[in-house]
């Protein structure tokens, strides 16, 4: 197994600095930003150049634009398409809830638009970027940007879902994960809902998300690796005939997605952070969130190492191994509900036909999966009721 090893001979200062973050998109950038912010000398390496896009439903909820606000970064509604919540509707019955954020709206926006973003708030607080820059690891453990060896105190892996760094870390071992398959593409037509809507169709779901005045950004996730974008589609059969005639403004682009929790994210000076650390399932649309605050805890736990000065302490970074388990607890709890609802069509149907019954109970789920309700506040009482109607005959509902 290779261990990284972040102490090598250093070439340039852009290999040499405090934290070397391999993987520069919105996790590992807002590692970076959060880092230079205290005062430390941060590098980004990323093989990709940006703006860089990804497959995603371009969906911020209102604690990912909190968390944003950290990072110094603010999105005008001008630049992005405000949403006042998530409505969930049942292709084959046309069963339909919605619930609004209890706090705040979220934003729609072009994932590019996103990166480019979080790339200028980086280079203003003159984190060094390595564009077009690919990290690979030696078999001695050593890591290299372009074949130069990297001099750091810490390194971060934050190379997304298909993580090498993970392996590198020794870091691969799972608690569970279960992988599906995405695609996206984008359409020229003004939004028509100022929701995320969410098409719960045969095998798949399918995201609505308004990303512009004239733009939506439409996101299919399913476990079937062969499905294609425009068959999925059908399975809508009112969200095709909206779609059919009108022009795709960017390609269909795919991806994998993961319900993945890992056993540990950090050993040593080494620490995961964004997917490469574990994900949720998109359709929680916390993926994004989860990165920012994973990022902020890591930086606090780095801080707290080089002020407290426990140099000979075994494991570095503990404090962030608690809080990393702490931060993605509603949205794992939420990603096992929404692919149980995937896999068996009955208590889908099921769960929705509650859910419209009381909407106050998707409001209260969906303020849980948002961080504005506690699993605590959440209440035993509203987890009971929720068990209670599903154990209750359908003709009873
Ligand atoms: C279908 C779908 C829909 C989603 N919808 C939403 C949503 O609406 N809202 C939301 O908040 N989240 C959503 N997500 C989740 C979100 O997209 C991810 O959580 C987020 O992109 C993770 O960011 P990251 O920085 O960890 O990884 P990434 O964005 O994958 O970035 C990793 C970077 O590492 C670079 N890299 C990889 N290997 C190397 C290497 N060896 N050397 C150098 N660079 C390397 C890559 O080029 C890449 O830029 C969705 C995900 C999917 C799949």
């Amino acid at each position: 197994m290779c261990h990284v090893m972040p102490n090598a001979r250093m070439n340039s200062s852009a290999h040499s600095p405090d934290i070397f973050i391999i993987g520069g998109g919105p996790a590992g950038l807002a590692t970076a930003i959060l880092a230079a912010q205290q005062g430390m000398r941060v590098a980004v390496a990323d093989h990709n150049r940006p703006p860089i896009d990804k497959t995603c439903g371009e969906g911020l909820m209102p604690d990912t634009l909190a968390a944003m606000k950290t990072l110094g970064v603010t999105l005008g509604y001008d630049e992005a398409v405000p949403f006042r919540g998530i409505r969930f509707r049942d292709a084959d019955s046309l069963t339909c809830v919605e619930a609004e954020f209890g706090q705040g709206l979220g934003l729609g926006l072009r994932r590019t638009v996103l990166h480019a973003k979080l790339v200028e708030r980086a280079a203003g607080l003159g984190v060094a970027l390595l564009w077009g820059s690919r990290v690979t690891l030696a078999g001695d453990g050593q890591v290299f940007c372009e074949g130069r060896p990297v001099q750091s105190k810490w390194v971060i892996g934050a190379d997304g879902e298909s993580s090498q760094a993970r392996k590198w870390g020794a870091l691969e071992q799972t608690r569970y994960e279960r992988i599906r398959f995405a695609a996206r593409q984008h359409f020229r037509t003004a939004p028509w809902s100022d929701f995320v809507e969410v098409y719960w169709a045969q095998n798949c779901q399918i995201v609505v998300s308004a990303v512009a005045s004239d733009e939506v950004c439409v996101a299919i996730t399913s476990r079937s690796p062969g499905l294609r974008f425009h068959e999925a589609l059908s399975q809508v059969p009112a969200l095709d005939s909206r779609l059919r005639n009108l022009r795709g403004v960017s390609k269909v682009r795919g991806a994998r997605a993961a319900l993945r929790r890992l056993r540990r994210v950090c050993a040593g000076r080494f620490a995961l952070v964004g997917d490469a650390s574990g994900s949720v399932d998109p359709l929680t649309g916390e993926g994004l969130g989860l990165g920012f605050r994973q990022a902020a805890a890591l930086v606090e736990a780095i801080n707290c190492y080089e002020r407290d000065g426990l140099r000979e302490k075994p494991n570095d970074l503990l404090r962030y191994q608690a809080a990393h388990d702490r931060i993605g607890r509603a949205p794992r709890l939420m990603s096992r509900l929404m692919l149980m609802m995937d896999a068996h069509p009955h208590l889908r149907q099921k769960v929705l036909r509650i859910l419209a019954a009381e909407p106050s109970l998707f409001s209260r789920l969906l303020n849980l999966n948002v961080g504005e309700l506690t699993l605590s506040k959440f209440g035993v009482g509203h987890a009971l009721r929720l068990g209670w109607r599903m154990l209750t005959p359908d003709w009873e509902l």
